[in-house]
């Protein structure tokens, strides 16, 4: 239906994110091993020290580095040999871009070291562990959010015109405006569109990388259509994702839940707020597993999947609001 335009960007951007980490990933194969020195081996301690390992940037590859590579292989379940291959380093890239780590607190940590050690904000720490003072104890285990790597959105997509396409529906089902489609668009004509026009649609940033909260077949898309209950012309500000009731229901992405209960037709809704003005909706579910105010991380169950509300069979109607207004999941979804 569309195809991704900046795909060159968005290669451009995967590549300079990961040379910021670990620029030997991207461009030399070679081994790095004890006894080595340089910014491969700084990058390479570097990278070791965000996922946990406390050591030294100084880009030589003494016997702390092997250590930590040594305790790295074991946990990944490699072979242990204190070398830095393409699977060693593989695998760290792969922990560089978990959503969260766990850090049990040792012995003499405070909160502000572990916050350095893993190069995330204090504040952001203490937010995602729900601490009001940073008082914390031998043995207290913390989640330590990670960055989300931006790397896989696109800047703009080509969108080709279908149907009864206005520049308004384009523009609100991507979540822009349509004084922004025509600053990217030279349209000869835009109140009338050509079904199979080209048109770029740019797209803000704040898209969030998600999750499917269920898999199945789409029995109903995001847009105008005949309701299937009412029979009238209606919006449909969700996809139905058809599944059996009682299928859980997973977390699209981490967040706090922020409302759960009926919604009228809804049935048994759970709303999930992402910051930054975002929040997923999960309709008709047969049970509410999560209660308001409680944090969960993408994949948790949220729900049972099921047939509350107004529907004609058990299906997941799932939305994404972006400031009280819907978007099409299916453009932010992979
Ligand atoms: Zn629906």
């Amino acid at each position: 239906m569309y195809q991704i335009k900046g795909y060159t960007a968005a290669l451009l951007v995967v590549f300079l994110f990961c040379s910021m980490v670990i620029p030997l990933a991207a461009s030399t194969p070679t081994v790095l091993r004890p006894g080595m020195r340089g910014a491969e081996v700084e990058s390479l301690q570097s990278a070791l020290r965000k996922v946990g390992f406390p050591l030294k940037v100084d880009g030589i590859y003494g016997p702390e580095t092997t250590k930590a590579v040594q305790e790295l292989q074991r946990r990944q379940g490699l072979q242990v040999d204190g070398l830095a291959g393409p699977a060693t380093r593989k695998a760290l890239d792969e922990l560089l871009n978990t959503e969260n780590l766990t850090h049990v607190v040792a012995r003499g940590e405070c909160l502000s070291v572990i916050a350095q050690r893993y190069d995330v904000p204090l504040k952001t720490l203490m937010e995602a562990n729900g601490l009001v003072s940073s008082k914390i104890i031998v043995g207290q285990k913390l989640t330590i959010p990670r960055a989300v790597p931006v790397q896989s959105q696109p800047s703009r997509i080509d969108y080709t015109v279908q149907g009864k396409d206005t520049l308004y529906a384009i523009a609100r089902r991507f979540n822009t405006t349509v004084s922004e489609l025509l600053r990217y668009n030279h349209l000869p004509n835009p109140d009338r569109l050509q079904i199979g026009q080209k048109i770029t649609v740019p797209l803000r940033t704040t898209r969030l990388p998600l999750i499917w909260p269920v898999r199945g077949r789409i029995s109903s898309g995001y847009g105008w259509r005949i309701h299937p209950v009412y029979r009238r012309k209606h919006f449909h500000g969700g996809i139905d994702i058809a599944v059996p009731s009682g299928t859980p229901v997973r977390a699209a992405a981490s967040g706090t839940v922020s409302r759960t209960g009926w919604m009228g037709g809804g049935g048994l809704v759970v709303v999930i707020d992402h910051g930054g003005g975002i929040t997923t909706w999960y309709l008709h579910n047969s049970r509410i597993l999560v209660r308001k105010g409680q944090r969960v991380r993408a994949g948790d169950v949220i729900a049972r999947s099921g047939a509350t509300g107004v529907v004609t069979g058990p299906h997941v109607d799932f939305r994404i609001k972006v400031n009280d207004r819907t978007v099409d999941p299916m453009t932010w979804l992979p």
